[in-house]
């Protein structure tokens, strides 16, 4: 569950976990293996005063199947909750090594 808070009005939305997607934006290779970093990203517009909201999440993964670091940037809202990193780390995203850039 991720929850967000207009910082205008004060409403607050929730999101399932299933709503939005990480995806491997880089990856690493460091001592212990691979570290992989991912981003996902919920944007949403206040029902009650049409403020524009947006929260970015970021996961590093390392070594993989491990939760290492996270941290979020907010704009126009703030986090009530964050996502629960360790289940999406558990679902294996797939490779994607042609990606890279
Ligand atoms: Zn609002």
């Amino acid at each position: 569950m991720i929850r967000i808070k207009c910082k205008k009005c004060g409403t607050d939305y929730s999101f399932e976990d299933s709503e939005i997607e990480f995806e491997c934006v880089g990856s690493d290779e460091r001592s212990m293996g691979t570290e992989n970093a991912y981003s996902a990203e919920i944007e949403y517009d206040c029902e009650k005063c049409g403020n524009s909201m947006r929260a970015q999440f970021d996961l590093w993964e390392y070594p993989i199947g491990a939760y290492n670091y996270s941290e979020y940037l907010s704009f126009g809202c703030t986090v009530l909750e964050e996502p629960n990193y360790w289940k999406y780390l558990q679902e294996e995203p797939e490779p994607d090594e042609d990606e890279q850039q």
